[in-house]
């Protein structure tokens, strides 16, 4: 079994949530929370509430012209 069968789209997923999961405002590493993705129409939302303060934290990933 490798990984490297992982599709890029997946990898990326997966990177981009393990990068970004310091709360800017606070500071709180929330290494056990993750960015919730939810697709729509050829976009990605993610979403990630941050545990010590509150703060809502959103990003919007085009997949492609729309
Ligand atoms: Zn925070």
């Amino acid at each position: 079994m490798t990984s490297s069968n992982r599709s890029p789209f997946e990898r990326l997923k997966r990177q981009y949530s393990d990068v970004d999961l310091v709360c800017p405002k606070c500071g709180y590493d929330d290494d056990d929370g993750e960015w919730q993705a939810v697709t729509t129409g050829g976009v990605v939302q993610y979403r990630h509430v941050c545990p010590g303060c509150g703060a809502i934290r959103r990003r919007t990933i085009s997949l492609g012209p729309n």
